[in-house]
């Protein structure tokens, strides 16, 4: 059976400990694979030879670094196949869909690689007679990483290619459920030219998560997971004086006005609900029918969902892959059931779908509720699976402040045709991305991720230039050379002369 291990200073690291976790093909339910879980030591050793690389690695220039993350990019793009076969092999989800996640990681690398450009400071000549003053962003030190299971190499790369790029050294804790595409990630940096110890992956648990946030050698820590975990984080990261982003879960509506292109909205929402099976932090798990549009829009996502073709991700037939383990299935199945004891109008009912051959896969079908209300469960909490709920508003403002009262507030959507209803939508949600007539706002790699409320915590979203501020402190420095002036002592402000 193959073994996961870590990657600790351009070598597989087998560490000292005895716990390991099991890696499962979700589209057949066979273990595929163990992975070392970490222990406290083991971190030490990444954190350790990420410290010794840092000074070497921050004082390499910006264009050398960047002529790596140039390699590194071309080196993804010839193993793309291979790492999309990576993902959906321990994730699940369709070859096509796990292709593009790959690319969307890739696009953060190819931001990275202007970091020369990016890394620009600025400079005022004679801020006062004879004396200059200019501002630089350095790196910080030890960053480190922790990532959740359903974008195995996309939310990785949110991180590191721009914690590494700014001259920082990196500790990445993915998720042990799909460890495999990190390591693959680390090998191919490695090949592509990166200094031993400047990119290390460190695979466990909560034992190695706990390790990272309050080892004194880590300045900075990157997470991206669940909303009780993410708050866990913050408040620990917080205590131990580190910067801190972490992003948590999310519940993403979709607005349905009356006069939108309900066609264009059905198709939107059919792939942003059941895309991935609904393992993403940008699905959209409710949809708000405004005024009449509730029964034509029911009627068309029904008849659509009852026909997802679902199967492998490997698959090309397959529309939507298995749930991610058997733990996850339960889980998603318990919330349909909820939904019905609640009163909720189970629409389509996905729960009992086999798949003929992949009887022990972790598949369910689609699921659709109606007649969702603010106060039941199924609204309030997120499923992270194929279970889309419609809410009925009466009007554009109970929907808003449906969005607005909602305790997460990662991404939103609106379809209408009316400029006015878009603008003043985008303009008054209280929510970090916002989509008009967009199922899902995924900002690009030169614009930053991340929701408001309880889907972040910390002050800045994730790459882009949000990922530069973060990933760098700002230093400002005023000179003046001799020049001939003396001047005595001075004991008040210094101000302009
Ligand atoms: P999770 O919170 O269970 O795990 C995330 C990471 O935290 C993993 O690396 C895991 O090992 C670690 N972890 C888990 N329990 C821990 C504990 N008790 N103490 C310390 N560390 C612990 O999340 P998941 O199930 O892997 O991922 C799904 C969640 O991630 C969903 O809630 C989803 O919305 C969220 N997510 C959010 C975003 C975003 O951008 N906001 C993106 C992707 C996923």
């Amino acid at each position: 059976m193959k073994l996961i291990q870590h990657f600790i200073s351009g070598k597989i690291y087998s560490g000292d400990s005895k716990r390991e976790g099991e890696i499962f093909n979700p589209a057949t339910g066979e273990i595929s694979a163990k992975v070392k879980l970490a222990t406290a030591t083991d971190v030490k050793a990444a954190i350790t030879n990420a410290k010794n690389a840092f000074d070497s690695w921050s004082n390499t220039p910006p264009l050398q670094r960047a002529r790596i993350m140039f390699k590194f990019k071309e080196l993804i793009e010839k193993n793309s196949d291979e790492l999309t076969k990576i993902i959906v092999s321990e994730h699940g989800k369709v070859y096509d869909d796990a292709r593009g996640s790959l690319t969307r990681g890739l696009e953060v690398v190819e931001y990275a690689c202007g970091i020369p450009q990016i890394l620009k400071g600025e400079f005022t000549e004679n801020v006062g007679t004879d004396v200059d003053s200019w501002s630089v962003r350095q790196p910080l030190g030890v960053c480190a990483g922790i990532t959740p299971f359903n974008f195995p190499a996309m939310v990785p790369m949110w991180m590191f290619p721009m914690a590494i790029a700014c001259g920082n050294t990196f500790v990445l804790k993915p998720s042990e459920k799909d460890p495999s595409c990190s390591m693959r990630l680390a090998e191919l940096l490695k090949d592509a030219g990166l200094p031993d110890g400047v990119f290390n992956v460190i695979n466990g648990d909560k034992e190695a998560v706990d390790e990272l946030i309050s080892n004194k050698d880590v300045v900075a820590i990157s997470f991206v997971g669940s909303t009780p975990i993410a708050k866990y984080i913050y408040e620990n990261c917080a205590k131990n004086e580190k910067r801190v982003q972490a992003l948590g879960g999310a519940k993403n509506h979709c607005v349905v006005m009356p006069d939108c292109d309900l066609d264009q909205a059905v198709n939107g929402l059919m792939g942003a609900a059941y895309g991935s099976a609904g393992e993403r932090c940008m699905a959209q798990s409710v949809a708000v029918a405004v005024g009449d549009v509730g029964d034509k829009l029911v009627s068309k996502l029904a008849k659509k969902v009852e026909s997802l073709k679902i199967g492998p991700g490997m698959d090309k037939k397959s529309e939507m892959g298995p749930l991610v383990t058997k733990e996850h299935l339960a889980k998603v199945r318990g919330y349909v059931d909820i939904g019905e004891k609640e009163g909720a109008k189970l629409v389509v009912d996905g729960r009992n779908l086999k798949l003929q051959g992949y009887e022990k896969g972790y598949y369910i079908g689609g699921c659709l509720f109606d007649h969702v209300n603010k106060d039941m469960r199924i609204y309030k909490e997120e499923i992270f699976g194929p279970v889309l709920s419609v809410v009925r508003a009466k009007d554009f403002n109970q929907a808003l402040k449906l969005v607005n009262d909602h305790e997460f507030g990662n991404g939103v959507s609106i379809f209408t045709r009316d400029g006015d209803a878009g603008r003043t939508f985008s303009n008054k949600a209280k929510i970090g991305m916002v989509g008009i007539n967009i199922p899902i706002p995924v900002p690009m790699a030169f614009h930053s991720f991340g929701g408001w409320k309880r889907s972040l915590f910390g002050d800045q979203h994730m790459h882009g230039p949000e990922g530069v501020r973060f990933y760098t402190k700002l230093k400002t420095i005023t000179s003046r050379w001799p020049s001939g002036l003396r001047s005595d002592p001075e004991f008040v402000m210094p101000t302009m002369k």
